[in-house]
């Protein structure tokens, strides 16, 4: 099954990038193209009969799985950066961290409004990253349709949190 082979895969790094925090690393996936192929497909199969319009996808890790799904859908991928890493005009949204805040940006341009957007991240833990990533892309008019993660932190019960902007909440492992 799909989803206990991507649970042998991912490891547990403990205290990275802090003391306490154990830290899901994705990256083994990346050296199983076989695998790579396999997520995507699923993700494509849960998506069929949905209409999408445009696949987000939250730097870094978001980019991997999120432009590869676009290419297999045909439709565009975009880019949601950190703060001054986009070279066009953008809009931005700030977010609480557990210490501090962060800011996320896409460009004004990177969608037509009314657009359904799929929001797609590898891994959903407290949800502040792709609530502010919604946010952001409503900002420019999209249709939040849905988020699509390779992996949840169950335990953190933070898919409420989305609810408010869809309720169509795809994960490949909890
Ligand atoms: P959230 O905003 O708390 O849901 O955190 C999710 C964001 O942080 C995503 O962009 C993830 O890539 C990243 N992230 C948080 N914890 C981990 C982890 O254990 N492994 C990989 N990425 C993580």
């Amino acid at each position: 099954m799909l989803e206990e082979r991507l649970k042998s895969v991912i490891r547990d790094i403990p205290d990275f990038p802090q003391p306490g925090i154990v830290f899901k690393d994705i990256t083994p996936i990346l050296k199983d193209q076989q695998l790579c192929g396999e997520i995507v497909d699923q993700l494509v199969n849960y998506l069929q009969g949905i209409e999408i319009d445009a696949i987000a996808g939250v730097e870094s890790r978001g980019f991997l799985f999120g432009m590869l799904l676009a290419n297999r859908l045909s439709v565009p991928f975009i880019p949601i950066r950190k703060q001054g890493k986009l070279p066009f005009n953008t809009i931005s949204e700030s977010y609480k961290l557990e210490y501090g805040q962060a800011t996320i940006e896409v460009h004004e341009d990177a969608l037509v409004p009314g657009s359904k957007v799929l929001i797609h991240d590898d891994l959903l833990a407290t949800g502040g990253t792709v609530v502010a990533a919604s946010k952001l892309l409503e900002k420019l008019g999209a249709d939040i349709i849905g988020y699509a993660f390779i992996i949840s932190l169950d335990f953190l019960h933070s898919e409420g949190r989305l609810t408010r902007f869809s309720d169509w909440i795809i994960s490949l492992a909890r």
